[in-house]
C-alpha cells in the first residue's frame, strides 16, 4: 500500500452516509489533499432513517427536509471537498487507478473509498402504478403524498422498514395491511421475548397483519390494485408499498477485479480484497466481522457511521486493528424506540429485565454459551441500552450485568 502523502487526492464513490462521513473524517484526521465525493443522486446528501420515520410523517416543508442533510454546502465549502452529485460511477480500472463516470469523464486516485450502499430489492410485481418502494428522498416524498389520501394500503415485508411505514400510514388514516411470508417476522426483529407484543402493539393501532402467507401477484393499477397470497385470498389497495430488502450497489464494479460476493468483500482492515488502496464501507460492503466469525454486510446507520470513521483514519494514520462493529440498530415502531446492539448467540441464553405491559419498557440481555454477555434488546429504555453497550465492551457475565445495573429480572 502506498504511503499517505498530504497531497494524495481521495475520491470517494457514493454521496450518502458512509461517504459523507469519510470525507468530514478524512478532514479531521488531518487530511490536505483533495477529496472528491462523487454520488447518483442528484440530492444533496441526505440522511435515510426520517424517510420511513419523522420525514414520511411531515409537512415537507423546506426546513422539514433541510433537517434530514447530513452536510451543508456551507461546510461542503469549507471543508474543501470537491463534490459532484447526479453522476454515478460505471467503472473501475484499479490498474490505472481510475474510475470511469456515467457523463463520459473518468478520474484518477490515490486512495478510493467504495460507499455506494445498496438499493431496494426491485419488487418482483410491477403492474403499470401503484407499487412504491423505499430508498430515496423522492421515494419517501412519493409513498408521503400516496399515504394522505388515506386509503387503504398493503405494506408487502414485516421488516423494520415495511413495519415503520406501516405505523406512518396509520398514522396518516390508512387502513393498513402487512403481509409476510414468514410466520413470525417480527421475531427476526426484537427476538422472541418482544415479537409478541409488538404484533399486538400494531394491531392495537388498527394495522391488520397477515403473516406466514405470500404475495404471488399484484395487478391493477394505484387506486385499485389487487394483491394477490398464496393462500388464494386478494386484498384490494390503493397502493402496494414493498419492503423485501436491499441488494448491495456493485454493478458498476463488474469485471474490476474486486471480489463481489453480496457486496464488496474486504479483509478486516475494510480494504477490498483484489486491489491496493481500495477500500469499501457502509451497506456496500462485506466484512469478516470479528464478533460473528463471518463475513457480513450490515445495513445499519451506526455501521456504516463507524467504518467511515474507521478508514478516515486508516487513510491519514494507518489502521490499527482490525474494524469491529457495535452492531447497533434501533427503529421506531409508533411511540416505542426499539433499540439492539451485539447479537444473539444461538447456543446461549436471554434474561428479560423489566415488564413491557406493566412498565412500558424492557430490557432483553443475551449471553453466549459461557453466560458472557454479547447484546441486547430493549424498548423505550435507553438509559438500560447505554450501560449495557458499555459494559459489552468489557465481556461482563450477563446476570452481573443485570445486577450491576440494578434491574430486575423477570
Ligand atoms: C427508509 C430507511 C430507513 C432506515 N432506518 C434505519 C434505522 O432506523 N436504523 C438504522 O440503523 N439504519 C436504518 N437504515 C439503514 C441506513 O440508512 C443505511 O445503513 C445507511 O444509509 C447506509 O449508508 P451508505 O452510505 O453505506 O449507503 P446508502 O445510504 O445506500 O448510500 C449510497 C449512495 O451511493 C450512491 N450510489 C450508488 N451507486 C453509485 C454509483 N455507481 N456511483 C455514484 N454513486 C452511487 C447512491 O445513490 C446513494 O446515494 C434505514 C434505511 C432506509 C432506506
Amino acid at each position: 500500500m502506498s504511503e499517505h502523502g498530504a497531497d494524495s487526492h481521495v475520491v470517494i464513490i457514493g454521496a450518502s452516509l458512509a461517504g459523507t462521513r469519510t470525507a468530514q473524517g478524512l478532514r479531521t484526521y488531518g487530511h490536505a489533499g483533495r477529496i472528491t465525493l462523487i454520488g447518483a443522486e442528484d440530492e444533496l446528501p441526505y440522511d435515510r432513517p426520517p424517510l420511513s420515520k419523522e420525514l414520511l410523517r411531515s409537512d415537507w416543508s423546506d426546513e422539514s427536509v433541510a433537517g434530514v442533510r447530513l452536510i451543508t454546502e456551507a461546510e461542503i465549502a469549507e471543508l474543501d471537498i470537491d463534490l459532484r452529485l447526479g453522476v454515478a460511477a460505471n467503472g473501475l480500472d484499479t490498474e490505472s487507478r481510475t474510475v470511469s463516470l456515467a457523463d463520459g469523464t473518468s478520474i484518477a486516485y490515490d486512495r478510493l473509498v467504495i460507499a455506494t450502499g445498496a438499493g431496494a430489492r426491485p419488487s418482483p410485481w410491477t403492474p403499470p402504478s401503484g407499487v412504491l418502494q423505499l430508498r430515496t428522498l423522492a421515494d419517501s416524498r412519493a409513498i408521503a403524498a400516496r399515504l394522505a389520501r388515506q386509503e387503504h394500503v398493503v405494506v408487502v415485508g414485516g421488516g423494520f422498514i415495511g413495519t415503520e411505514i406501516a405505523a406512518a400510514a396509520i398514522g396518516f388514516g390508512c387502513p393498513v395491511t402487512v403481509v409476510d411470508p414468514v410466520p413470525e417476522p417480527m421475531t427476526r426483529l426484537v427476538g422472541a421475548e418482544i415479537a409478541g407484543a409488538l404484533v399486538d402493539l400494531h394491531h392495537a393501532n388498527g394495522a391488520v397483519t397477515r403473516f406466514g402467507v405470500g404475495v404471488t401477484d399484484i395487478r391493477g393499477e394505484a387506486g385499485d390494485l389487487t394483491v394477490v397470497l398464496d393462500d388464494g385470498s386478494e386484498l384490494a389497495a390503493s397502493a402496494a408499498i414493498v419492503g423485501i430488502g436491499s441488494v448491495a450497489n456493485t454493478g458498476w464494479l463488474d469485471g474490476s477485479g474486486l471480489t463481489l460476493a453480496n457486496g464488496v468483500l474486504t479483509d478486516p482492515y475494510l480494504r477490498a480484497i483484489g486491489a491496493e488502496d481500495v477500500y469499501a464501507i457502509g451497506d456496500v460492503a462485506r466484512w469478516p466481522h470479528p464478533g460473528h466469525g463471518i463475513d457480513i454486510r450490515a445495513e445499519h446507520w451506526t455501521n456504516a457511521s463507524d467504518q467511515a470513521r474507521y478508514v478516515a483514519a486508516a487513510i491519514t494514520q494507518g489502521a490499527s486493528a482490525a474494524f469491529d462493529s457495535a452492531d447497533y440498530v434501533w427503529s421506531d415502531q409508533y411511540a416505542w424506540k426499539v433499540h439492539s446492539v451485539g447479537r444473539r448467540d444461538p447456543a446461549g441464553s436471554s434474561i428479560v429485565v423489566g415488564d413491557l405491559a406493566a412498565d412500558g419498557r424492557v430490557a432483553v440481555i443475551h449471553a453466549d454459551a459461557d453466560g458472557i454477555a454479547c447484546g441486547a434488546v430493549t424498548v423505550n429504555w435507553v438509559r438500560a441500552l447505554n450501560q449495557v453497550r458499555r459494559l459489552l465492551a468489557v465481556g461482563r457475565p450477563a446476570d452481573a450485568i443485570v445486577e450491576e445495573l440494578g434491574l430486575r429480572a423477570a
